[in-house]
């Protein structure tokens, strides 16, 4: 039966590459990198219960361990090739595999096929329900994004808008019903249906001095920046992009907690000289996603964050609050 779920996700995600020389079929997939490019390679795994409820639509899943992975080529600057994927299945019933398979491969054809990103092989096993992806793609030579090169008086910026997934999360969690309310199903998609910001990592290229995508939330991932930095940064709370979607669910308090802690937006968060600032304002803002200015790099450590009134912010247990 295996062998039958195999040529059955073969056949959905078909996406012809000519650098594919063997895909899905033989006991490895052989693959031809152009010439001068280096490679950026992620995996990343979703768990029933862990990374996603039980019950969630199959499709749902399939778009998303792929976007997150997508996400992760995005910070780096790389543009997408190649991807694995390693499936473990519960045992059922023939039928509740195929529709599960099915499912979850035309979720995940719906975001490969865009970016024409071929599936060249995988692994599947029985065992509790989770999907693995790992991807590969290309960056010039020494143009990847990392982390670590941010510099003293480089400006913060975040694509897109923050909190989003959050709130689609409690939501879900609280019992919404999708079709009663237009705001609570954009801010449940957001969640499940992240958009990997790939083309705006491919305008970054050369201009960012750091980026990385927001999946634990904004404080937890420029924190990586700071740390890889060896710098500190200053945030404005009331710069933080927040959708209407959000804001209309959600008080203000709530609603700069998911912005600030929230996670699963797969934003991309980088710094940039405040000479380019505008400029790639503007290219982010012709590919759709737009970039909000939100702070800066200072020396020291740590991210810190400025209410209106110029007061910072303390954590406290309800989350981020004006505490202090
Ligand atoms: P082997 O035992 O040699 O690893 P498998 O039976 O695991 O072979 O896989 C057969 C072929 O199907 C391989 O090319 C493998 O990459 C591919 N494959 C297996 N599972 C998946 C999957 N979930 N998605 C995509 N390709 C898969
Ligand atoms: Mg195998």
């Amino acid at each position: 039966m295996e062998f039958r779920l195999i040529d059955r996700i073969r056949e959905r995600t078909a996406q012809g590459r000519e650098d594919v020389r063997l895909g899905i079929g033989d006991d490895a997939a052989v693959v031809a990198p152009p010439a001068g490019q280096e490679l950026a390679i992620a995996v990343d795994t979703m768990v029933e219960g862990v990374h996603f409820p039980h019950g969630t639509d199959p499709a749902d899943i399939g778009w998303k361990v792929l976007a997150v992975n997508l996400s992760d080529l995005a910070a780096m600057g790389a543009s997408p090739a190649w991807a694995l994927l390693a499936l473990t299945l519960p045992r059922q019933p023939v039928a509740q595999v195929q529709q599960f398979i099915d499912g979850f491969a035309d979720g995940f054809t719906q975001l490969a096929q865009p970016h024409r990103l071929a599936l060249i092989g995988g692994d599947t096993t029985s065992g509790p329900l989770s999907v693995s992806v790992a991807v590969h793609g290309f960056v010039p030579p020494g143009q990847a994004l990392v982390r670590g090169g941010a510099r003293a008086g480089d400006v913060v910026l975040v694509t897109g808008t923050l909190g989003d997934a959050a709130a689609g999360l409690r939501l879900l969690q609280s019992g919404a019903r999708v079709t009663e309310d237009a705001r609570a199903a954009y801010l449940i998609e957001r969640l499940h249906r992240p958009t990997p910001r790939l083309q705006a990592g491919l305008a970054l290229r050369g201009r960012a001095t750091a980026c990385i995508d927001v999946s634990d939330g904004l404080l937890a991932d420029l924190g990586h920046i700071c740390e890889a930095s060896a710098l500190g940064a200053e945030l404005e709370a009331s710069l933080l992009p927040r959708s209407p979607m959000l804001l209309g669910s959600f008080d203000d308090v709530a609603s700069l907690n998911f912005a600030l802690a929230g996670g699963d937006d797969y934003e991309l968060c980088f710094t940039v000289p405040p000479s380019l600032v505008a400029e790639v304002q503007g290219d982010l803002a012709r590919l759709g996603c737009g970039a909000t200015r939100i702070g800066r790099m200072v020396e020291g450590a740590g991210v810190r964050v400025r209410d209106e009134q110029g007061q910072w912010l303390e954590s406290n247990h309800r989350g981020w609050d004006h505490f202090a």
